[in-house]
């Protein structure tokens, strides 16, 4: 249908900051690393759509496997019956993640992932006798979707508000002692793996008997791309085992390659008991999310029934034909093409590219993971309005980038060339040149 002069009539984006009136900024058409705009301006991809089309844009295996799965099996109900698909991606995916997180959820989004991940969590102690363990944690400033229990669990004040006390018994881990020593974004210090001893004091305080589960990305991304402290995850890690509390990581971001590694758990070597991915899933193609969990959890989760506990969860479309077809496309895209390996060995050439923007105006962090990194502008005296007039002046000069607040998110596709870098680079100094 053609589009409505007035953009803002019936579309409710929910968010005021999507109004699209003042000036539409509308994508068209997109392949490989670049968006062409419905005013025909090509744009460089440099964020990977939203973190999600690691790939690259327009892929023909994907698009394939969508049309001859509606064609062959649009969709199938999965409650008392199935159909192939997902029992033989889930196979797959298991394979890709280590130790025994090797049973696979579907669900449609990452929001989903995270509520049914926290769920399964609070499941996995009722189904033991545990009951009273319903307390979860996350983290100042974690970014885990927009559903109850995302919204509660996460860190972000907005959010938070109006909806997040819905969920009662929840509490957060510092994400800093203080602004000045920023472990999370300064260097990664050894000390900054002490704030994890803040588990401790919320054991101390609730009791290890009333807490199910701490759920952490194992590097924020949409909150401005914050690194764990070295040693961080570990110490987590320890405190969780210590206390038989589940540790849940949110790699919706993470996950598909972002860091190098299939996943953040490889990357940093330490083993959740659950991990919720979606977004890099199915390269942006079709909604898709999934959760993957270890054996032990499992197996309690599965034999509720005996243990007198029915339990439902499920949506209508988990395991959908499309979506699983798009997802064995993108799988078979990244493996042929090595693409993780390639996030890996560009991260050198990345890591340098991004800190030549120090000394740059208004430039006062620049942090870097992988195929990701983050670039902290100096707050004007309005804070987020310097990012915000970054994001648009990099758009209208041909470069997407992804703003919070003051912070530039760069997450390029996984095949971008080191031209590629260099021309987003040579793109972001020049804006920044002439920020005001
Ligand atoms: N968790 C993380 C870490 C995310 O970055 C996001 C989305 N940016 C979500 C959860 C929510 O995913 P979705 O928007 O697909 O619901």
């Amino acid at each position: 249908s053609p589009l409505p002069t007035d953009l803002d009539a019936f579309w409710m984006p929910f968010t005021a900051n999507r109004q699209f009136k003042a000036k539409p900024r509308l994508m068209a058409a997109a392949k490989g690393v670049h968006y062409t705009t419905v005013d025909g301006r090509e744009v460089l991809d440099g964020t990977a759509g939203l973190w999600c089309v690691n790939a690259g844009h327009g892929r023909e295996k994907i698009a394939a496997a969508v049309h001859a799965q509606v064609s062959q099996l649009d969709f199938a109900p999965t409650f008392q019956m199935g159909h192939p698909g997902p029992f033989s991606l889930a196979d797959r995916l298991a394979k890709m993640l280590p130790g025994d997180l090797n049973h696979v959820f579907f669900t449609n989004s990452g929001s989903e992932s995270v509520d049914t991940a926290l769920k399964i969590a609070l499941a996995y102690h009722r189904v033991r006798g545990e009951g009273s363990r319903t307390r979860l944690i996350g983290r100042e400033r974690g970014y885990h979707g927009v559903g109850f229990g995302g919204i509660s669990v996460g860190g972000i004040a907005p959010n938070r508000k109006f909806f997040g006390s819905m969920i009662p018994g929840v509490d957060h881990l510092p994400h800093t002692h203080n602004l000045e020593h920023n472990a999370f974004t300064r260097g990664q210090p050894e000390w900054g793996a002490h704030l994890a001893d803040e588990l401790e004091r919320i054991v101390t305080l609730h009791d290890a008997s009333t807490i199910a589960a701490v759920i952490v990305e194992p590097m924020a991304g949409s909150t401005g791309v914050l690194i764990p402290p070295k040693g961080y995850l570990e110490r987590l890690r320890a405190i969780c085992d210590k206390h038989g509390i589940l540790l849940i990581f949110d790699e919706v971001i993470t996950g598909f390659g972002r860091l190098g590694s299939s996943f953040a758990t490889e990357h940093f070597g330490v083993l959740p008991d659950l991990v919720a991915v979606a977004k890099g899933i199915t390269n942006g193609t079709i909604p898709m999310g999934a959760v993957f969990a270890r054996q032990g959890i499992h197996d309690a989760f599965m034999h509720g029934p005996e243990n007198g506990i029915e339990l439902f969860h499920g949506y209508t479309y988990s395991g959908h034909p499309v979506a699983c077809a798009a997802a064995e496309a993108t799988l078979d895209i990244y493996e042929e093409e090595g693409l993780f390996d390639r996030a890996r060995s560009l991260s050198s050439y990345w890591e340098k590219a991004v800190h030549s923007l120090q000394g740059l105006p208004h430039v006062i962090d620049i942090r870097n993971l992988g195929l990701v990194a983050g670039v902290e502008l100096a707050a004007s005296e309005q804070p987020g309005a310097r990012g915000y007039e970054c994001l648009v002046t990099c758009f209208e000069q041909g470069l997407l980038v992804r703003t919070t607040g003051d912070i530039i998110a760069l997450s390029p596709p996984l095949i971008f060339e080191t031209h590629h870098i260099d021309q987003l680079i040579e793109q972001l100094t020049s804006v920044l040149k002439a920020l005001p």
